[in-house]
């Protein structure tokens, strides 16, 4: 175990099984956050420091996956769990399609969320600081972007270039307005030409 106790974000609207949850991974000495809806969940995983985060899949105002996409988007990488109560197909794709890295059915055994968190925080070293996506790879803490160029040299990027393109990693193929890249990357603070002094074609 680090020195330092891990810390987790658990989203969870069921206070009984949050206040359950909370007891067990204090326990095992983690430091626990707790949101009980997407709004505060998103809030406190775009400003906390956190080494892994428990979802759960169906809440209040912005459902759990919808949120892990949100958070990747912006640049968080934080390892996350999805817990879901639905068992189908379609909804365990959705939520790793979502960005997170795991997903457990409930109802569950504690003794396997237990080691899905630990799995979760052994892959967290790298995965808290560095996007994939197709051959590029960013690293958020130097701001070196590796595979974005034919010739295959790293690129050193601004905050905002940096910002901008984890915004862009953090959903493939996803479309994005102006708008939406402004709100997203740079806060919402600048004007649409903005965008287009960092994206433009070259061809
Ligand atoms: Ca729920």
């Amino acid at each position: 175990m680090p020195d330092i106790a891990p810390a987790l974000l658990l989203v969870e609207d069921d206070r009984a099984l949050s206040a359950m949850l909370v007891e067990l991974f204090s326990g095992e000495g983690y430091r626990v956050d707790t949101a009980f809806d997407g709004q505060q969940g998103m809030h406190l995983g775009l400003t906390g420091n956190y080494d892994a985060m428990i979802l759960d899949r169906g809440l209040p105002v912005m459902d759990g996956a919808d949120l892990v996409a949100l958070l990747r988007s912006r640049g968080i990488a934080t390892p996350a769990l999805i817990l879901t109560a639905r068992g189908s197909v379609e909804d365990r794709v959705g939520g790793l399609d979502s960005g997170a890295q795991d997903y457990l059915v409930k109802p569950f055994e504690v003794p396997e969320l237990l080691a899905r968190v630990r799995a979760l925080l052994r892959r967290n070293d790298d995965a808290a600081t560095v996007l994939q996506a197709g051959g590029l790879r960013l690293d958020l803490v130097t701001r070196r972007a590796s595979g974005a160029t034919p010739e295959g040299e790293d690129v050193e990027l601004s905050d905002r270039e940096a910002a901008l393109l984890a915004t862009l990693m953090g959903a493939p193929g996803r479309v994005f307005s102006r708008a939406q890249l402004l709100d997203r990357a740079f806060e919402g603070a600048e004007s649409d030409g903005t965008i287009d002094l960092y994206v433009h074609l070259s061809l």
